[in-house]
Formats: C-alpha cells, structure tokens, sequence
C-alpha cells in the first residue's frame, strides 16, 4: 500500500516530468553573433551568453573570474577558432576546469573550421603581423557562412540535448527559410555595391567584401594588428591619389581617429560597421545586423 505522502510525493514528480523542459544547455559563445545565433535556435531551451561584446577586440579579452565562471558552468562552447581567440581561450578553458568543453570534444563547436576561408597564407610569417594559418578569422560578415554554422550549431544542440532534438530541428528550419529570403533582399540592396572600392582599417571586412563585391585598396593599419601610424596613412593617402576609394571602413570596436584622418584628407566618408550584433543599438540580432551594414554601405556610396 502507497502511504499519502508517498503518493503525494510521486504526483509531484510526475507533475515535474511532464512539465516543458527549460533551459536545457548552457551555452557560451566566444562572439556575440554566435550568442545571437544560438539564441535563434535553440529558444528557451538553452542559456547562452557571449565572452565577448562588440565594442571589444576579440582578439584580445581579459579572462575575469565571472567569464571563468561561465566558461566551467558550459555545456557548449561556440567559437570562430582560426586563431582569433588563441591569446586567452586556452587560457580560459584550463582555468575552468571543464573537461566537456574542451578542443575536440563534442562541447567544443568551432565555426571556422565549416566554412570557406579567406586568406590561407601559403607559409606563416610573424613579421608580416598577425597573421592566422588557418586563413581570415573574420568570417561573420558573411551570412552564408551563418547559414552553414546554423546547420552545425544545431545539430549539436540535438547531439548534446537529445530529448528537444525535433525543437532544435524545426527552429533551424524556420531560421533557414528566414534567412534565405533575408539573403535575396541584402543582394538586391546592395547591387550598386559591386566593384566600389575601400579602405578598411583592419583586415577584418574581407567576407563581408567578397559577398558584395567590395574590394580593398588600402588598410590603415600597416599590417595586421599594428595599430596605424602617421607614415603608413601618408604613404596610403598617396595610394588613394592613384586609386581612389569610396570611403574608409572600420569596425564599432577599432578606434576611430585614423579614419577621422583619412576622412579629412581624402573627403571620402568614414564608416563605422556595427561589425557584429550589438555593434550598434540597431545590430540588435543577426538581421538587423545586416540591415544596418548595407545600409550603411549604401549611404555611403551614393
Ligand atoms: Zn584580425
């Protein structure tokens, strides 16, 4: 015979089990797009935060102990890898302590490593600044290759989460129609785009570039990752005299006063990229991030 509180107790559980699953995974991505991304797909069954924000470098963050905190509290890490975090993901991991997360494990999901890449040196050569093997890690900027990380990203939240495996499926297949029509309508926009050439401040724009037929004639830095100097923007304004550009490009997080200088000197406007989601009140998830960066393309080229 089931005593009253035992029977209680029982319903209690019952009633527990067959309420909706929440919060399911937690998720760290490295870069906002990949938070917004998970955030499309995996709805409310998952918890995702970003180690990094907009207005930062993501090639340089500093590993403080609530990032630590969230880092051994993963389920699942998001990452561009192709080197952009490898000044302080490592470092981030091992402090942790979590195993799951680790490379190679099913907890570890690097985006790069899916999609085609720009820039592969044919050798790696320090002195030319900081160059990645891997190829250009800057990939976010182009929405095909979000497309192909949604493919990916939610196949392993059905892997790591396999009782909301038909969620993860059907919203991926929402996100997909969306963002294929999203696509056709940025292309059509940004037409006039094709063959306009710029300058960008950091070799950071390359996919982005590629996708509208963009091209680069310069860079305010004089190599990757140096910050530009007063020779190297003389020496490019000379460059622009001969190859003139349409206007000079940077990212919401790269400081400004370099393009403010080209701006002045060679009258063509300087253009701040939201770069990724919330680079810009407006970039508040991956469509409005791309509705604002042909927007402002196009502002800028008229
Ligand atoms: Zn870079």
């Amino acid at each position: 015979m089931i005593r009253p509180l035992n029977k209680f107790l029982i319903g209690l559980a019952l009633a527990a089990a067959s309420l909706p699953s929440h919060a399911g995974i937690n998720v760290l991505a490295c870069e906002p797009e990949w938070e917004a991304l998970t955030i499309e797909l995996g709805g409310d069954k998952v918890k995702v935060s970003s180690a990094t924000n907009a207005l930062q470098d993501p090639h340089r963050i500093e590993a403080r102990p609530g990032l630590i905190a969230r880092t051994r509290n993963a389920d699942l890490l998001v990452c561009t890898g192709l080197e952009l975090e490898s000044g302080w993901l490592p470092v981030l991991v091992q402090q942790s302590g979590n195993a799951k997360i680790g490379y190679g494990q099913p907890g570890y999901l690097e985006i790069g490593a899916l999609v085609p890449r720009l820039d592969v040196p044919a050798k790696v050569d320090r002195s030319e600044g900081d160059v990645h093997a891997s190829g250009n890690p800057h990939i976010q900027q182009d929405p095909r290759n979000i497309a192909l990380a949604a493919v990916a990203l939610s196949k392993r939240l059905a892997q790591l989460d396999p009782s909301n495996a038909a969620y993860y499926r059907a919203r991926q297949q929402d996100f997909a129609n969306r963002w294929t029509a999203a696509m056709r309508k940025w292309e059509q926009q940004a037409a006039p785009l094709r063959g306009v050439a710029v300058v960008e401040h950091h070799k950071n724009m390359e996919y982005l570039m590629g996708w509208l037929g963009l091209h680069a004639v310069g860079m305010l830095e004089s190599k990757p990752g140096v910050e530009p100097s007063a020779a190297h923007l003389g020496e490019l304004l000379g460059v622009l005299q001969r190859q003139p550009a349409k206007m000079v490009l940077r990212a919401a997080y790269q400081d400004g006063r370099a393009s403010a200088w080209l701006h002045e000197r060679a009258h063509i406007p300087a253009v701040v990229l939201p770069f990724t989601v919330g680079g810009d009140d407006k970039a508040k998830d991956l469509f409005s991030l791309f509705d604002l960066t042909v927007q402002r393309l196009l502002e800028a080229a008229k």
